[in-house]
């Protein structure tokens, strides 16, 4: 089904087409309609399913038809958990409002600039505004923005929003918002604390599920290479320089590494960042910043870091920690080859890494060839299990790697 089945204005589709969006997510396909006819609407899909333009759109079809005369009033409020979403969700309504009659002005709150400046944006006018919610209190509680117009309020990545003491900053924004509304809850993960959430917000959304058990990434080449565990390092430099390898996103077991092994690879002058929660917002976005205009090269990254965001560009994918689980695996490797284009994914295999390997192949249903690389080659022996000695102890699984091979 394309775009034009689902009720968007000409502008709108046009806008799409320079954007290159030919047909509807499975999400877009459900939610667009519902939106446009004013349901309030509970959706669930995963990373990557497109969820962004799925209210983007038809809150700008629905915008678009009720403008009125005069300075614009803020109509539709997104909330979002982080500061680059923020930016990507106030992108999308720019991009798909670029061919509107009149241009929707939106306006983005974030962390980390002059708040001055922020409610002086939107004192200049404005239709949409896109808010990491700590930021938008503190913008609330200037008394100076008023929020009496609104007509949509949408909570995007709801589930990464709960350890944030969001809970009150949602009590806050809501005494200052219109009870009634058009309200869009999206989300990767219903746990119980999101539908407690929920119920504060809508009453009777239609909920909207898109299974996806483990999507299949078809345009990615999937490779794995056989190494032991300490020297994945120089592996990874050798197929830096061997294969030219460009934009590569490296992914890591926990924040503490991906410092030191960026600062590793500085040092071997790579153009070399780590990227994680823990970083301030602000360097965060420059990092992201500096990835997408090339002047960094590899990102070392945490899968909490990476999930959500949308980082363009990247061409290879290297797991140079497995991931936990086979769902992790697809969101990683589904950061590269985003929107077309295509890309390779490599995950790093030792030993110890050989049976969970075997499970996240079966689960995405796919069969990887393993490689070997000339002076890199898996040395020593798996820990023999069942018969044969005893292993020693210390030296087999630990409780906690025994957990996560049931947990996958
Ligand atoms: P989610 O919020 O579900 O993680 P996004 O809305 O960020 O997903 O979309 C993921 C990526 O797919 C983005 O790069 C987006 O531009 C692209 N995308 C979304 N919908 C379409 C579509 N219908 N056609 C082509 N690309 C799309
Ligand atoms: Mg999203």
């Amino acid at each position: 089904m394309p775009f034009s089945k689902l009720g968007l204005s000409p502008q709108i589709q046009s806008a799409l087409k320079k954007s290159g969006f030919i047909t509807p997510t499975p999400i877009q396909e459900e939610v667009i309609p519902l939106v446009l006819n004013h349901h309030d609407v509970m959706a669930m899909a995963q990373t990557g399913s497109g969820k962004s333009a799925a209210f983007v759109l038809p809150i700008l079809e629905l915008w678009s038809k009720s403008v009125s005369e005069g300075k614009p009033k803020i109509k539709a409020l997104v909330v979002t958990p982080t500061r680059e979403l923020t930016l990507q969700v106030a992108d999308a309504f720019n991009t798909f409002g670029a061919d509107l009659k009149r241009e929707p002005k939106v306006v983005s709150i974030i962390g980390g600039e002059s708040i001055g400046d922020q409610i002086y944006a939107i004192q200049q006018g404005c239709d949409i505004l896109v808010a990491t919610s700590g930021r938008l209190l503190d913008v609330l509680t200037k008394k100076q923005t008023n929020l009496s117009h609104l007509e949509f309020l949408v909570l995007d990545e709801a589930d990464k929003m709960l350890n944030l003491g969001f809970s009150q900053e949602l009590d806050a924004i809501l005494e200052a918002i219109p009870q009634k509304r058009q309200n869009l809850l999206f989300s990767a993960t219903y746990p119980q604390k999101i539908l407690d959430i929920a119920s504060k917000i809508t009453q009777n959304p239609i909920r909207v599920n898109i299974e996806q058990d483990v999507p299949t990434v078809e345009s990615v080449v999937q490779r794995a290479i056989e190494v032991n565990r300490e020297n994945r390092g120089p592996l990874l430099r050798h197929l830096l320089d061997t294969e030219k390898l460009e934009q590569v996103l490296v992914f890591m077991a926990n924040k503490r590494a991906t410092d030191n092994i960026a600062a590793k690879f500085k040092k071997y002058g790579y153009k070399a960042e780590s990227f994680h929660g823990d970083l301030f917002q602000d360097e965060r976005t420059l990092t992201l910043d500096e990835f997408k205009a090339k002047k960094i090269r590899i990102l070392f990254a945490t899968d909490i870091a990476a999930r959500g965001l949308d980082i363009e560009n990247v061409s290879c994918v290297i797991n140079f920690d497995l991931p936990r689980s086979p769902t992790d695996y697809v969101h990683r490797i589904g950061r590269t080859a985003r929107a077309g284009r295509s890309g390779m994914a490599i995950s790093f295999i030792s030993h110890e890494d050989r049976a969970h390997f075997g499970i996240i192949q079966k689960r995405c249903k796919v069969n990887i060839a393993m490689e070997q690389i000339e002076g890199f080659e898996l040395k020593g022996e798996a820990a023999i299990k069942g018969k044969g000695p005893q292993p020693i102890k210390g030296k087999g699984k630990s409780k906690k790697d025994k957990a996560r091979e049931k947990r996958v």
